[in-house]
């Protein structure tokens, strides 16, 4: 079958770019290896798609090239996308710091996707193996041959959409990263973001009974800090406060060689030493006072944690002033080493990937190897929690649906 241009990866990136292009009046086929289409959607935002964010700019994403993703998100917009639900007649609605969810349903996403796609007259090839990708000579009628277990399809433009490592038993594969290999493009090597941090059984086992308390807290990584909730969880930490920061936090310190911790401030926007002095005659033990501002658990588990007998027998007003310092700096900033992270298997997204030095910012095309095209989570481009990651991959998808 001769066509214009073949998708692979029917997700968020993939079937905004078919539908662009189709809609431009080129052949395209979409290839999937799933039998159904979007099952990333379909998951997302607790089932109702957390599809974009009221204000999005290159400072929400992480890329080893930060202004590369600027374009697309300038040329399609959230406000683009917006129109485009509006249109459809799905209601959506804000939560928190600007995330934009659906009423009702993902599902209305996908269907309002797919129906793009089959207005602009894309074919479908679902539950399609890809076997083999070629490409020909330039003198060639067509640049691509792609050989799967449907069949031989050629194209003159070959766009990879297939996604990023995250959650392997949604369908996730290593394929764009190894075609990007095939033609010679560089990877930066993908690891899991947005993920779930592990700590090491020692701290774990003391940290047990807190499991399950949440804190209003501010995490932080040299200079990303976010101030959301804390998750203390049987495993390490979570909460969406954690999962922004696990994208910043490496095993080790990129310059040092050392094991880079997670500091977390416990009571963000309180001046703690002067808080503490105002208590400095209380008759109360420190946890009590804690609680004010902290879970009451949480406040007794963590005085236990800090080695000093005096904090959870003696009333606050007589502790030393070295023991009050020590507490205030402990609050302010309590360092966690994480041993690692949850992986793949927990991850909401992948950081790294293609590298964004071989790719136009414009069209998404690889500037060495004409009429090849990455898009989406596949790229080096990672967004924050908060609907970001489907803002790059409509802003990506769209932008090379205009040009393949
Ligand atoms: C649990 C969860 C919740 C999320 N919630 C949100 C959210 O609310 N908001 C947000 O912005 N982001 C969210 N994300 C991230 C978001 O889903 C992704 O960033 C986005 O889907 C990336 O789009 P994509 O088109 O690049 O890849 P995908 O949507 O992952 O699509 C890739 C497609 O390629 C196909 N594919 C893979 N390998 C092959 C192959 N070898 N051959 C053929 N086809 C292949 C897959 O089957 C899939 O259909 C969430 C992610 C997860 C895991």
């Amino acid at each position: 079958m001769n066509l214009d241009v073949i998708v692979i990866g029917a997700g968020a990136a993939g079937m905004m770019c078919a539908a662009q292009a189709g809609a431009r009046g080129r052949r395209v086929l979409l290839i999937d290896h799933a039998t159904t289409i979007g099952e990333r959607i379909r998951i997302s935002g607790g089932g109702r798609c957390n599809f974009t964010n009221r204000t999005v700019s290159a400072a929400n994403y992480l890329s080893q090239n930060p202004h590369f993703c600027r374009s697309a998100l300038a040329r399609f917009t959230p406000q683009h996308f917006i129109a485009m639900i509006e249109a459809r007649r799905i209601a959506y609605h804000e939560r928190e710091h600007g995330q934009l969810f659906c009423d009702d349903s993902a599902e209305q996403i996908i269907a309002m996707l797919r129906d793009a796609c089959d207005g602009a007259g894309v074919r479908w090839a679902l539950n399609c193996a890809v076997q083999n990708v070629e490409r020909h000579d330039s003198g060639a009628p067509h640049r691509y041959t792609i050989t799967t277990d449907q069949g031989r399809f050629q194209c003159q433009s070959l766009v990879i959409a297939t996604g990023g490592l995250a959650i392997p038993k949604l369908g996730a594969t290593p394929f764009g990263y190894r075609l990007a290999e095939q033609f010679g493009i560089p990877v930066i090597p993908p690891k899991p973001a947005l993920v779930p941090l592990a700590l090491p059984p020692e701290l774990l086992t003391a940290l047990k009974p807190l499991s399950g308390a949440t804190l209003d807290a501010k995490a932080q990584v040299d200079a990303a800090q976010f101030r959301e909730n804390v998750l203390i969880t049987h495993r390490g930490l979570s909460g969406p406060a954690i999962l922004q920061i696990s994208s910043y936090w490496q095993m080790q310190d990129y310059h040092s060689g050392k094991k880079q911790p997670v500091d977390i401030d416990l009571l963000p926007g309180i001046d703690i030493s002067a808080w503490l002095a105002e208590h400095r005659q209380s008759k109360l033990i420190l946890p009590n006072l804690l609680a004010e501002h902290l879970p009451r658990r949480f406040a007794h588990e963590w005085c236990a944690l800090q080695g000093n007998p005096r904090l959870l027998e003696r009333p606050i007003s007589e502790l030393s002033n070295r023991d009050l310092a020590d507490v205030a700096a402990g609050l302010k900033s309590w360092s966690l080493m994480p041993s690692g992270t949850l992986g793949f298997a927990k991850a909401e997204v992948t950081l790294g990937g293609v590298s964004t030095d071989a790719l136009s910012s414009k069209t998404m095309e690889a500037t060495a190897t004409p009429g090849l095209y990455f898009i989406g989570e596949v790229v080096d481009v990672t967004g924050w929690l908060g609907g970001y990651n489907f803002q790059w991959a409509w802003s990506s998808g769209w932008v090379a649906g205009q040009c393949v």
